[in-house]
């Protein structure tokens, strides 16, 4: 896990700080499929800015997960650029003001990172955005081979026969 003692940054309202950190990453489970981060460890930027009622905690990098496709279960690599931005109030009164990545004066980095990875993921991941996926009727990836069942669309036999396999 990454942390960064806010500690060795003092600010005065105005001044901002920016350093240059490394994002520890886990693997992610998404749509039943799991997900890894290459590198594991990420460089990214954490650039801190005291206001006068609070402090704002910016964090930027790009993650890339290795796993399957949706479609097609090959090789799939998504690049998931963030920018992810939190607040923690001087003096807090709701929780809205506030930070939960903020523990002892302490930034957990790397839980602020797979959070902000999570929310940004998209609602498949794919090979490529066109990928064609697996044959519904013969389960033959169409992408190496494309084709179709002609039959199967002709006799209206079958239609009424898949309509049939639905309702039981
Ligand atoms: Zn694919
Ligand atoms: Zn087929």
């Amino acid at each position: 896990m990454t942390l960064f003692s806010l500690r060795q940054v003092k600010l005065r309202p105005g001044e901002q700080f920016r350093d240059p950190v490394e994002v520890e990453l886990p693997a992610f489970a998404f749509g039943g499929e799991r997900y890894v981060p290459v590198p594991e460890q990420v460089p990214a930027e954490l650039e801190i800015t005291r206001a006068n009622t609070g402090t704002v905690f910016k964090l930027s990098f790009t993650a890339r997960l290795h796993g399957p496709c949706y479609r097609c279960l090959g090789d799939a690599a998504l690049d998931v650029p963030i920018r992810a931005r939190e607040y923690q109030a001087s003096t807090p009164e709701t929780d809205e003001l506030t930070t939960p990545y903020l523990v002892d004066g302490r930034l957990e980095v790397s839980d602020w990172a797979r959070d902000a990875v999570a929310l940004a993921l998209p609602d498949q991941i794919l090979c490529r955005p066109d990928c064609a996926g697996l044959c519904p009727e013969c389960g033959k990836n169409l992408n190496d081979e494309p084709h179709v069942h002609e039959e199967a669309d002709a006799d209206p036999r079958w239609a009424a026969l898949e309509q049939l396999r639905g309702e039981l």
